[in-house]
């Protein structure tokens, strides 16, 4: 059963219509079927969407914003709860925690490094539930032909490859969820390539 998920997305307001489309849908479906949202707090861009669809359909949004951001007026306060931590790190550390996912839709270098840091941990062990890359507009291509590049280069190994689904409809992404198998966090005992 899935609970709660942690969404990563762009804050920036001025991407395509196509992006906006595709987490209204994934927040709508996240809302109807009681799956609570953890994401990075803000107001705008993707995130202020993702947050203004769960709430309009009676669904749970917790963000998770680091201090700074609040001094800036950033934090979504039309949200279910919003947590205020230290930093970037501790805010990171938060978002994953207790989630039965991690979703992953487009955006800027935030949402890159938040997306490469839970593959690294997945890869260690240290995280072991399931991570989908919703591949919008085919946006993520060229980051999973890096990650082929560095599996077929052996800077990664071949089992790794299970570490993240990639899915190019919010309606899929439940059913990804759903269907990935348990991750052993003994994994770490080939962390050493
Ligand atoms: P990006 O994918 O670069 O847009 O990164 C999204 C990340 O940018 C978030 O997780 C935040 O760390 C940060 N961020 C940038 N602007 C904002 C904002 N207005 N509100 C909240 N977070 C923001």
């Amino acid at each position: 059963m899935i609970r709660k998920t942690c969404i990563f997305c762009a804050s920036s307001q001025k991407v395509d219509r196509v992006y906006f489309q595709a987490v209204q849908e994934l927040a709508y479906l996240l809302a109807k079927n009681d799956i609570v949202v953890q994401y990075g707090g803000g107001a705008v861009g993707m995130m202020g969407e993702l947050a203004k669809t769960v709430m309009e359909n009676n669904g749970e949004i917790i963000g998770v914003i680091p201090e700074f951001m609040i001094k800036m007026e950033w934090g979504n306060t039309n949200i279910t709860e919003l947590i205020v931590v230290k930093d970037m790190h501790e805010r990171k550390r938060r978002l994953i925690k207790d989630v039965d996912a991690v979703i992953a839709l487009p955006g800027g270098c935030g949402t890159l490094e938040e997306l490469s840091e839970v593959i690294t941990l997945k890869q260690l062990g240290q995280f072991i539930k399931p991570i989908i890359i919703l591949n919008i507009n085919k946006f993520f291509d060229p980051f999973i032909e890096f990650l082929n590049k560095m599996i077929n280069e052996k800077f990664m190994r071949e089992v790794h490859r299970d570490i993240w689904t990639v899915v190019e409809k919010p309606e899929n992404v439940l059913m990804a969820i759903e269907s990935t198998p348990e991750w052993d966090p003994a994994i770490i005992k080939i962390a050493q390539i």
